[in-house]
Formats: structure tokens, C-alpha cells, sequence
């Protein structure tokens, strides 16, 4: 039966609610879709992985998320912010080692206004114009979004989290709201950004209609990249006591995804190397085809810890770059460098 669901996704790239429910509770035909998931993601990139350089800017956060290690609330993290020097640094080893896309990341910070951020954007587009430059400072208004694009940002990852309006409140405080994260998503597409959206496996409370529910949001929005990562639990969080999410769930959720966006770049993410400690090459056996080393200084590393015993903190940017190599060689694939932009339906291989 499932067999006959994997290929259903494979030809028509959806299901029936009833159809992705059974898919997502059984872990009999993992198989199969990891194999379908496979040949869709070799049709559309081989067995290209693109590397993205991720620059965590800053770990002050306006917004108390209960599952985020760098909520407000948790008043033991010791903050950081880079300047743009810093950042710029960053940058500069980064495209010494073959990057051409930096992922800037931070916390909501309100201390770096658009001006800043329009800025820095612009320093690191005239600097490396062959490069793609990825924003990821959470939730601003349209006309940031404009200001940072014209700027020179391309991309933008903002997880959408939960796209199911009670589970959402039950993972944020009440001044969030579901409607503003869907708004910036939408606003970030109107203005021409190639869009990443995506949501915590395993995260509390979260049921297997979430996760449908999940991904009818992800085929609205119909986002170049797709990013799930188990959720793993932070010490110092109001879910402290809950389990991190399961591998294998989030293994089939990467497969599954595949199938229904064919042509998205789906991160092996760092949370999946955390919870297992060869994560990120099955998440790219699974169909994933991105991974993204730390560029951030060595000094701040362990102080952006969005859950417990997160990996890669302690090495160099270099090293990060050479060891995920390895990893990835040794399973088959091959780490790409060029700008890796999402591909049309039209660009498939065969
Ligand atoms: N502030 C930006 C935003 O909200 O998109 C970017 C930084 S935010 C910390 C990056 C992502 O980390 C979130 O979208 C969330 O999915 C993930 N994250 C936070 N806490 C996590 C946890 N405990 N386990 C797994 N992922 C987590």
C-alpha cells in the first residue's frame, strides 16, 4: 500500500491528507522513498551538494520562543554581536575557501537597524559579486525586506515553524502570531527573494495533522528551499524536558519533501548532525542536497546555541569546510562551490 503511496508522490508530486498520514506514521517503506527521493533529487542535480557559509551575526533576540536556546527570557547566555567588520572578515575566509553564498543569521536584533543591515548587504555585494548573499534576521516589514533586497540580498530563510495556528501558540508567546510569519514569507516572494521556509521536526505538541498541515502551507507558498531540522532540546528553555525529535522522522520528512518540490535545495542541517553523528549524510542520502558549515568566529560559536550540545563549535572555518568534504565524499556526493541557485522545472538533467 505504502509502496503504491511513495510511487503516487513520485509521479504526482501530492497526496491525500489521508495518503501523506499514513506515509509519515510508518516507517516500513522508508526504503522506497529514500530510493524515489534519490533518483528525483539525481534528476535535477545529480549528485551536486551545494555549501553555504553561515555567519551567526548576533544572539540577541527580542523574541522568547519556549524551544529557543537564545530566547530573551534565558538570561545565562552570554550575548554577542559582530560588527561589520567582523562580518566582513568572516566573509573573506569564507570566499577564500570556495564560498559563494553567505547565510547571515542572527537573532531578532533591533540593534542592527535596516540602515545597518542595508549597509553591510552592500559592502558584501560589491566585495564578492559572484556570490549570493542569504538573509535570516527573522521577521521585519516590507520595506526592510525592499531596502535589504535592493541592497543586494537574494535570499531569505525564514521558517515558517508550524503552520498550524493552535500548535503555534503553543511554541510562542502570544505577541508572535502565525499570520506575521506567513506575511513576511509572502512579502519576502513579492519582492523577488528566493524564498526558504520550513519547520522543527519532533517539535512540541506536534501532531502528525501538523505536519500535513505543514506541508499544504510549503505547497502554497512553493519556496525555492525547504529547511526541517529536529527539534532537540535546550536545557535552559521552558521545553527543556521534552524529547528532541526523531531521526527517522525527519529522514522520511526530507524524502517526502523531495518528492513534492523536486527542484528545491533542502539543507542537510547542522540539528541533524547534532542528533545523530552522521545525520547530515543521511539527510543528503535522503534526498537532501545543501549543507551549511559555521563561518562565525571561533569565539562566539558556543554562544549561539539555539538547543543543547550543538555540534561544530569549536573548530576553525576551514576545518568545518574540509571535514564536511570528507563526510560528504564518502558517501558519494560531491561539494559544489559555485552560487548553487535553486533550479526551474525546466532545468531538470534528463
Ligand atoms: N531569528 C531568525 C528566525 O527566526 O528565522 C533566525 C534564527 S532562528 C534561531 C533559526 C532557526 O533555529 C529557527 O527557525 C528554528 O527552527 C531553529 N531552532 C531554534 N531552536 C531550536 C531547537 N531547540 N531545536 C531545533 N531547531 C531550533
Amino acid at each position: 500500500m505504502s509502496d503504491l503511496l511513495s510511487q503516487k508522490l513520485y509521479l504526482a508530486s501530492d497526496l491525500t491528507d489521508g495518503e501523506f498520514a499514513i506515509l509519515i506514521e510508518s516507517d516500513s517503506f522508508d526504503e522506497e522513498l529514500r530510493r524515489l527521493a534519490d533518483l528525483v533529487r539525481r534528476s535535477y542535480y545529480g549528485t551536486d551538494v551545494y555549501v553555504r557559509g553561515l555567519i551567526e551575526i548576533s544572539n540577541y533576540c527580542r523574541n522568547d520562543c519556549y524551544y529557543c536556546g537564545i530566547r530573551r527570557g534565558n538570561h545565562f547566555v552570554e550575548r554577542y554581536r559582530l560588527t561589520r567588520g567582523e562580518i566582513l572578515d568572516c566573509c573573506r575566509i569564507g570566499y577564500e575557501l570556495g564560498y559563494r553564498t553567505f547565510v547571515i543569521q542572527g537573532g531578532e536584533d533591533t540593534f542592527y537597524s535596516d540602515e545597518m543591515i542595508c549597509e553591510i548587504v552592500s559592502a558584501i555585494r560589491e566585495l564578492y559579486v559572484d556570490c549570493a548573499i542569504t538573509l535570516s534576521l527573522g521577521e521585519r516589514s516590507y520595506r526592510s525586506y525592499k531596502s535589504f533586497f535592493d541592497s543586494g540580498a537574494n535570499r531569505y530563510l525564514l521558517r515558517h515553524e508550524t503552520a498550524d495556528s493552535e500548535h503555534y501558540v503553543k511554541l510562542h508567546p502570544p505577541e508572535m502570531s502565525l499570520d506575521n510569519r506567513k506575511r513576511c514569507l509572502f512579502d519576502l516572494k513579492r519582492i523577488g527573494y528566493q524564498v526558504g521556509s520550513g519547520f522543527m521536526v519532533g517539535s512540541p505538541y506536534q501532531t502528525t495533522q501538523n505536519i500535513i498541515a505543514d506541508l499544504r502551507f510549503l505547497q502554497e507558498l512553493q519556496p525555492a528551499m525547504v529547511g526541517i531540522g529536529s527539534f532537540i532540546s535546550h536545557h535552559q528553555t521552558p521545553f527543556s524536558n521534552f524529547r528532541s525529535g526523531d531521526l527517522k522522522l525527519t529522514l522520511r520528512l526530507i524524502s517526502i519533501l523531495r518528492l513534492l518540490f523536486p527542484y528545491s535545495l533542502i539543507p542537510a542541517t547542522t540539528a541533524l548532525g547534532t542528533i545523530d553523528p552522521v545525520g547530515r549524510e543521511l539527510g543528503i542520502l535522503a534526498g537532501a542536497n545543501v549543507v551549511m558549515p559555521n563561518l562565525s568566529p571561533v569565539n562566539v560559536r558556543k554562544k549561539y546555541e539555539l538547543y543543547d550540545n550543538k555540534i561544530c563549535t569549536g573548530e576553525e572555518a576551514a576545518e568545518c569546510r574540509h571535514c564536511l568534504t570528507r563526510r560528504i565524499a564518502s558517501i558519494g556526493f560531491n561539494i559544489v562551490t559555485n552560487i548553487g541557485n535553486v533550479k526551474e522545472m525546466k532545468d531538470k538533467c534528463s
